[in-house]
């Protein structure tokens, strides 16, 4: 008779987790709405008429946060970067032709996901801090004539906004490729037409903007891309990330693979609070907050990574003083303070947030006044208070210009 392996002794996780919920401040995953976590404790069939029914309404509130008309939404069990391997696996495979713009981490994984799949990848390497020029863009696309452009909306590694991004879609479309946009830190912080702009694949992740759970994630096609999808005459290595496969469960009610129905529970609730709110008070909020934190870091006397042309509001990167590192930081702000920020992939800065439920003005006061303390006492010359008052002048200021412009 053979011996089992012994079973292990392990902590519960109440043992495990603090008693009080570390305040989510980094770059995600981010703090989720009461009806986002209800949502998630509930299981219930993967088919049949009920989980149609929320199909169908995730998809049709997913359309207007894309801004598109396209029938072609689906969800993807998996990250974000689930959904971003989702458009490339789809759309590019031996020899397609790629044009990535790569501005910092996450551009670069969708260039090495075309590079897998064996596309012909060329890059634009943009220097850190700075986005790609029209010029350059256009430089490159009459070089390399891609078949696909990637690009990133918001590069939540250095904190760069891609904001050339609409007139770059144009630039593509022009030449005739098509366009796959990266939006996941932004999707809903900020505006992005998915049809208007021209753009071919949009990615979202669930745990950023959307203020869903991690592990949930959307991508919608325009009808030129669903075409290149269906007319591709090379298998799809990937069976689980097969859109046409998708296609089965996510707009013919059958069956593909089980899905996670709380998490598409959960992202569904999540998605109904973004139409309750609408996406130009949405987007105002995000703005109002990010501008605020930015103005409360500054005033204390700390430096912004990004140069304000460019800089994303979705997430802030602050210098890391000298003599600090990102990890004395990040510790020692979730030690005493209970609120976990970023570091940033070996960048010497800090990474605030602003996604979501991030943009509440309590968790900014809170956060901002946590990264002042340790800021202290981590021996770092600041002015504390300075920046809070700069915070709370900002935000009552962008509440005198919003109700302004609401009357
Ligand atoms: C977070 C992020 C990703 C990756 O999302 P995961 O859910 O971690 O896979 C990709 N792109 C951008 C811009 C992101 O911010």
């Amino acid at each position: 008779m053979s011996t089992l392996i012994p079973c292990p002794t392990v902590e519960s996780l109440d043992a495990i987790l603090p008693e009080e919920p570390l305040l989510m401040m980094g770059a995600g995953p981010v703090p989720i709405p009461a009806a986002v976590a209800k949502a998630n404790t509930i299981v219930i069939n993967h088919l049949g008429a009920t989980m149609v029914k929320v199909i169908g309404q995730v998809k049709t509130m997913a359309r207007y946060v894309f801004q598109t008309n396209s029938k072609w939404v689906l969800g993807v069990a998996g990250p974000g970067s689930a959904a971003m391997e989702m458009a490339i696996s789809n759309l590019a495979w031996n020899g397609t032709r790629v044009l990535a713009i790569k501005n910092g981490f996450f551009s670069e994984r969708m260039a090495e996901m075309g590079r897998r799949v064996g596309a012909n990848v060329s890059m634009l390497d943009v220097p850190d801090g700075e986005v790609a020029s029209l010029e350059q863009v256009a430089d490159a696309m009459r070089r390399e004539r891609p078949e696909i452009v990637t690009i990133v909306q918001g590069e939540t590694s250095n904190t760069v906004w891609n904001h050339h991004l609409k007139d770059i879609a144009a630039l593509a479309k022009a030449a005739g490729a098509l366009v796959i946009v990266d939006a996941v830190c932004t999707l809903s912080t900020m505006p992005l037409e998915m049809d208007a702009w021209g753009i071919d694949a949009v990615i979202t992740g669930g745990q950023k903007g959307l203020s869903s759970i991690p592990g949930v994630s959307l991508i919608a096609f325009s009808d030129a891309a669903w075409a290149r999808v269906k007319g591709r005459t090379q298998s799809n290595a990937h069976w689980c990330l097969d859109a046409s496969l998708a296609e089965n469960f996510w707009h013919n009610a059958g069956y593909h693979y089980t899905a996670p129905v709380s998490g598409v529970l959960a992202l569904h609730e999540a998605l109904r609070l973004v139409c309750a709110e609408t996406l130009e008070k949405r987007f105002a909020r995000h703005l109002k907050c990010s501008v605020a934190l930015q103005e409360g870091v500054t005033s204390m006397g700390l430096k912004l990574y990004a140069p304000p042309a460019c800089r994303l509001n979705s997430v802030v990167g602050i210098e890391v003083p000298s003599g600090l590192n990102p990890g004395d930081i990040c510790g020692h702000i979730s030690r005493q303070h209970q609120v976990e920020i970023s570091g940033s992939f070996g960048l010497p800065i800090v990474r605030i947030g602003q996604m979501g439920e991030q943009c509440r003005e309590h968790n900014l006061f809170r956060t901002l006044h946590a990264l002042g303390r340790t800021m202290v006492d981590l021996g770092v010359a600041i002015d504390l208070p300075a920046g809070v008052a700069a915070l709370e002048k900002s935000l009552s200021n962008g509440s005198r210009i919003a109700a302004r412009a609401a009357a």
